[in-house]
């Protein structure tokens, strides 16, 4: 039987990442990180190898021609050779943005960001998933830039955009220092949750704690709020937890003074391991002259996604909501 096209990319991805992770020592992902390199830049660009090896790779990847897939075909064979790799290990925090959080983020900016072009930031673009999936869906002109810790993770979304066709700036280094950028019309991030161990640069926002560490998600949302434009929109994956921690009250207080809320939405507790991991995504625009808070935020219990009927009424109510508070 044929492979599908997905499988095609899948198995050259894996196969190349394997050599190369065997003859050079590196990680599974470090491995797919050099291979999609070499794709990219069609040579091969480890100088280590052996002959032999050289030799197997460049037949693999002469039979692959990868301006005959799509973006998304790219990105669905990257994304799932990345999940392979993560099963050896990655903490839970460090995890790449599943599909369909990635679909409903990628849906909801297109309805609410109206502009034809426009900037878009993710500080937290870890392996691209989220940012890719959202350039995609949305078929305007997007100027993107993604900002991760991870020097390995971002250079997989690296490789994504570059295999993809996105031109997007990548910054390697701590979202919560001092970022170089212009104020960008939208943020897109799946939120790292947990404590921020750097107390002298928590020090330097709204949202730090009283005493011992601040919570980088918390501090997250400020810096993204700080380099957004009056009147930009904000997409977080939060946890549904956000706003009943210990420091939810100066959380409330930062939203109430430079955000208006536009959404709530809860995802499927059944996306998750447990209920304490589950994540909703969380709407806000900039305040601004002339930016007014909506009539009423949008708040909804997403259904399993699988349930076509629940589905399609809720993605119904969201329209309706579209009308009266956006239109
Ligand atoms: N959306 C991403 C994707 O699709 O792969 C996944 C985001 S993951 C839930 C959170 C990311 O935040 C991780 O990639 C982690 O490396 C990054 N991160 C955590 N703390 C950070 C910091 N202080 N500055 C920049 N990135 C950070």
């Amino acid at each position: 039987m044929e492979m599908s096209p997905i499988e095609q990319l899948f198995t050259l991805f894996n196969e190349t990442a394997i050599s190369l992770q065997e003859e050079l020592g590196y990680s599974y992902l470090e491995a797919l990180a050099e291979t999609g390199e070499n794709l990219f830049h069609g040579s091969i660009l480890q100088e280590e190898l052996s002959e032999l090896a050289v030799k197997r790779l460049s037949k693999q990847y002469s039979e692959i021609h990868l301006e005959r897939f799509s973006p998304e075909e790219i990105r669905r064979a990257f994304q799932l050779v990345i999940l392979k790799g993560m099963k050896e290990n990655v903490q839970p925090n460090h995890q790449m943005t599943p599909d369909t959080v990635g679909m409903l983020v990628a849906y909801l900016a297109g309805k609410f960001i109206k502009e034809p072009s426009f900037r878009l930031l993710d500080p937290a673009v870890g392996t691209g998933n989220l940012l890719m999936t959202v350039l995609n869906h949305i078929s305007k002109e997007i100027s993107a830039v993604g900002v991760d810790i991870d020097d390995i993770l971002l250079k997989l979304a690296y490789v994504n955009a570059n295999l993809q066709g996105h031109p997007v700036q990548f910054f390697n280094q701590d979202s919560l220092e001092p970022l170089f950028i212009d104020p960008v019309d939208g943020v897109v991030a799946d939120l790292p949750v947990g404590y921020y161990p750097n107390d002298i640069r928590a020090a330097e926002y709204q949202l730090k704690a009283e005493s011992g560490h601040s919570y980088s998600h918390h501090l997250f949302i400020e810096q993204s709020v700080l380099h957004t434009k009056p009147g930009g929109y904000l997409f977080f994956v939060i946890p549904n937890s956000l706003f009943e921690s210990d420091q939810a009250g100066k959380l409330h207080e930062f939203i109430k003074d430079h955000v208006f809320v536009q959404g709530l939405l809860q995802l499927p507790i059944s996306m998750f391991k447990n209920t304490q991991a589950a994540k909703s995504i969380f709407i806000v625009q900039k305040k601004g002259e002339g930016i007014t808070a909506p009539k009423q935020a949008l708040l909804a219990n997403l259904p399993n996604l699988s349930k076509r009927q629940e589905m399609d009424k809720i993605l119904s109510e969201i329209e309706t909501w579209f009308k009266e508070n956006k239109d």
